[in-house]
């Protein structure tokens, strides 16, 4: 009786939901990732792996089984759109080559078990400094129900130009190493590449159109690949319908990957008034990733130390300006931390998020970044990212207001991938 009732209050068939009764989630109160305010008095009742219905909670079937978070905030899980899970180090090119593809996996699935325990529901990977597949060998273990992590999506390698952002570059010539990128050259050499990253199953394609900061020996400041070779990946992505994600910090860079059609800018470091009107013209997700330059400025930790802290030292007012002006103009900006794996504290991850709001993104603003603007990206909307009846049950909990205080998402209270409770901390009571 009680599952024909959520079944008609869903307006879902039963045949979609899976085996488990009926739960009440009942937050303090909730954001439901495409709403502009925090709503109060409202339950969401999941059943198997998906969300079934949100409620008042005064409608609450009396009988239900509830699960009190009281004083928590309930909001979709995260979805982190710019991730490399498998380095470990922050001289990133040298643990690549100090560690095999198994280590690499190893390491990875801790790590992204820890973003999971953070609220990280979902993760793009961007390309991995890894030979072989690991990031898609982790997928797999983990949709086979064999390790617990987050929904994984991306690409398994970043494709670059030789001497590009992931080349090896500070070694003799006599030396001979597999780099921490994917190495193509010519059109022909990025379509066989883009051919055998799908085979292996990359779902989305990541290109270094220009250098890098964090790379040794190649300048961000330089497009990488030709138009030819652009146009090649787009073409050849797009017939296997996988989007690509162009990594560029040159403005002639960003420009040139928008018009031949890339989904997502990542970075976008020097994008300019024309950047702006071509994503909003073109309906291009800009991804910035800001606080990993951030992390790592004025340290020591980088191999390419000065270039890093050229631009989070002397740039960053400026850059956070032009991001502040993307979004007034309707660029759709997405949350993706870059800050690697392992040797990350996982709370971190989340400081990407806070920094938009530096850039003058709403809090609300802020968090759509993380939740129903990445989905889109995705292309995703209709699994996660949002908190509505039909959508798996990727939900989080946190000790208190994230209006108020971004940083509260840094270490959320209570974790539900798929409808399982994920994380729980002890205030939160089922009756
Ligand atoms: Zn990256």
């Amino acid at each position: 009786m009680l599952r024909q009732l959520f079944a008609v209050i869903a307006g879902v068939l039963m045949a979609q939901v899976a085996v488990g009764e009926p739960l009440a989630l009942v937050p303090d109160a909730l954001i439901d990732g495409v709403s502009d305010t925090l709503q109060r008095d409202h339950a969401v009742i999941v059943e198997g792996e998906r969300i079934v219905a949100v409620v008042p909670t005064g409608d609450l079937p009396v009988d239900i089984e509830r699960l009190e978070l009281s004083g928590l905030t309930l909001m979709p899980g995260l979805i982190n759109g710019h991730e490399h899970p498998l380095i470990y180090g922050d001289d990133y090119q040298n643990a690549h080559l100090s560690g095999s593809s198994a280590y690499k996996a190893l390491l990875g699935l801790a790590a992204l078990q820890g973003m999971l325990h953070h609220g990280w529901t979902t993760v793009r990977v961007m390309g991995d400094a890894d030979v072989f597949f690991a990031n898609q060998d982790i997928a797999r273990s983990i949709r086979e129900g064999v390790h617990e992590g987050p929904r994984l999506t991306g690409a398994a390698h970043y494709l670059s130009i030789t001497g590009g952002g992931g080349d090896v570059n500070y070694l003799s010539p006599e030396q001979s190493v597999v780099s921490d990128g994917y190495i193509v050259d010519g059109s022909d050499e990025v379509r066989r590449a883009i051919r055998r990253e799908i085979k292996y199953g990359s779902d989305w394609i990541k290109i270094l159109v220009t250098g890098a900061f964090h790379s040794v020996g190649d300048n961000p400041m330089n497009v990488a690949f030709s138009p030819d070779e652009l146009a090649e990946a787009v073409a050849e992505a797009s017939r296997h319908n996988v989007p690509v994600a162009a990594h560029a910090h040159a403005t002639a860079g960003i420009n040139q990957a928008i018009l031949a059609g890339v989904r997502s800018i990542e970075h976008g470091t020097y994008l300019d008034d024309r950047s702006i009107e071509l994503m909003v013209e073109h309906g291009t997700f800009y991804v910035p990733t800001i606080y990993v330059g951030d992390f790592y400025a004025g340290s020591d930790l980088l191999l390419a130390q000065d270039k890093n802290d050229d631009v989070y030292l002397d740039y960053r007012d400026e850059w956070l300006r032009r991001i502040g002006k993307a979004h007034r103009a309707g660029v759709k900006i997405v949350a993706g931390s870059d800050l690697g794996g392992y040797n990350m504290d996982p709370r971190a991850y989340a400081r990407e998020i806070a920094v938009f709001e530096e850039a003058g993104l709403s809090p609300m603003a802020a968090i759509k970044t993380a939740t129903s603007v990445a989905a889109e990206m995705l292309s995703w909307q209709d699994r996660v990212g949002t908190i509505r009846a039909g959508l798996l049950a990727d939900l989080i909990a946190l000790p208190g207001n994230p209006l108020s205080d971004l940083s509260l998402l840094e270490n959320p209270s209570f974790v539900m991938k798929g409808g399982a409770v994920i994380r729980q901390s002890p205030a939160a009571d089922t009756e």
